[in-house]
């Protein structure tokens, strides 16, 4: 078992890099891995083996070299409804000093104008999962959501993204159902009623664990295929391994040219003013 390295950067991997390696295969020239392997006991179990990479400092906006933590497919050891990879890989990112974190996934396009191989940043989400919520965990205060997602760093995946995908959209409404498995249309016109553009099963709980850390937080998915309904019936599924498989450089070095390209004088944000400080005497009231 690992102790926790210091770093101010993290990558979740997701299905957008789930057929390649990262970032040994993303093709970005000047990432150097230090350690494989660090698997981290946490109050919520053992993660899977992370990786400690490095920017070299010829890339990095400061011109130091920027070390980052990274994890593949969200975390997930098992789709079990008992396992936390989430919370397991956001304890360790809290110890670690975290203030910066981009992921990356894939989901089902709702919205009609949206086909497979688009890329989508999302500005907002639509919790339908029916997993409790371990917030209290990382932060007794109270987290609020009225901005979830970090508009600086949404603007950098938003830059780096259009180098790489032919469509780029910088915002939509994301709708995490229940994973493991996917929506019925009728879930989907529901979806699509209330406005959401996208549906995954990942950008939950990672964007408000995020915040309750105090770290800025926004993510990019790769349309995969269109959601139930949406069109062609006919669809069988395997085709969102042939999106996944072409991706997963490009993503990469999406995920990884944010990481070099963040500048804190220029950032701006306002995620770190959602924090609602909860009075000690209410505070002492609530266990844990
Ligand atoms: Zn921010």
């Amino acid at each position: 078992m690992q102790n926790v390295p210091k770093v101010s950067f993290a990558i979740i991997g997701g299905s957008g890099t789930w057929a390649g390696d990262f970032p040994e295969s993303a093709g970005f020239e000047g990432v150097t891995v230090l350690e494989r392997g660090l698997e981290f006991e946490t109050p919520f179990g053992t993660t899977v083996p992370m990786k400690l990479a490095e920017i070299s400092s010829a890339l990095t906006q400061d011109r130091s070299p920027r070390r980052f933590l990274t994890v593949p497919f969200h975390g997930y050891r098992s789709l079990a409804p008992h396992d936390n990879p989430s919370e397991q890989i956001f304890w360790v990112f809290q110890q670690a000093g975290v203030k910066v974190i981009t992921a990356e996934g894939s989901g089902g396009g709702i919205n009609r104008l949206l086909d497979p191989g688009d890329i989508v940043i999302p500005h907002d989400f639509f919790d339908m999962t029916k997993r409790p919520s371990n917030i209290h965990r990382f932060n007794k205060n109270i987290v609020r959501m009225a901005s979830p997602t970090c508009s600086y760093l949404r603007s950098l995946l938003y830059e780096k993204a259009g180098r790489e995908y032919r469509r780029v959209f910088s915002r939509g409404l994301y709708a995490n159902t229940e994973p493991p498995r996917f929506e019925t249309a009728s879930e989907i016109r529901f979806l699509a009623g209330v406005g959401c553009d996208i549906c995954g099963h990942t950008m939950v709980p990672e964007v408000y664990l995020a915040r309750a850390i105090g770290a800025c937080y926004a993510a990019a998915y790769l349309v995969s295929n269109y959601a139930e309904g949406v069109e062609d019936p006919s669809w069988k599924g395997s085709s969102i391994f042939e999106h996944y498989a072409d991706s997963a450089a490009k993503i990469g070095r999406v995920t990884l040219g944010v990481v070099a390209a963040w500048d804190a004088e220029k950032c701006g944000c306002h995620c770190g003013e959602n924090i609602i400080e909860v009075p000690d005497q209410i505070k002492n009231r609530i266990s844990s």
